[in-house]
């Protein structure tokens, strides 16, 4: 199976970073700056390299507000970055010994049972079991740690939307 890294959509970042409103309707804070080690930035999905301005916001990685729809806290570069390309096991999920990985049905639930804490080498095995499985639609990879949300994925490119 062919797995996609799905990082947040460019037009979304590009709106955050014009200081337009995030998932708590506040614009993102700024002034960070990252040391190159711990700020993940969920666009291009790296951290952002070391002495430039990161932005902290809050995220909600579904299209409506809803029980099953968490809210929490995500770091972008303040500055462009390109969008990963969502081929390939990207940088931010190696800077972890592990991670939290739920499915989610089409109706943006979570499905029961598909929670677990895997290590960074079992990411891709595991997120191809859960999306085997027809009532799971994507993977979102969180924090093992602190719950933030990482990326998404699927079992194949989405069709890209506006
Ligand atoms: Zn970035």
């Amino acid at each position: 199976m062919s797995l996609f890294y799905e990082p947040i959509p460019t037009a979304l970042v590009a709106a955050l970073r014009a200081g337009g409103p995030d998932a708590n309707g506040q614009p993102p804070e700024r002034g960070a700056i990252a040391s190159g080690s711990g700020e993940p930035c969920r666009h291009c999905l790296q951290n952002t390299p070391a002495g430039q301005e990161y932005l902290i916001l809050a995220h909600r990685p579904f299209p409506a507000p809803q029980p099953y729809a968490e809210t929490g806290p995500i770091f972008l570069c303040a500055g462009e970055c390109e969008a990963w390309g969502g081929q390939g096991m990207p940088p931010i999920l190696t800077t972890s010994p592990d991670y939290l990985l739920k499915g989610y049905s089409h109706g943006h639930r979570i499905v029961y049972g598909s929670g677990r804490i895997v290590p960074k080498e079992g990411v891709e095995r595991y997120a191809a079991t859960l999306l085997a499985d027809p009532r799971i639609a994507y993977v979102d990879v969180r924090s093992a740690r602190n719950n933030c949300f990482q990326l998404r994925i699927r079992a194949a490119r989405p069709v890209l939307r506006g």
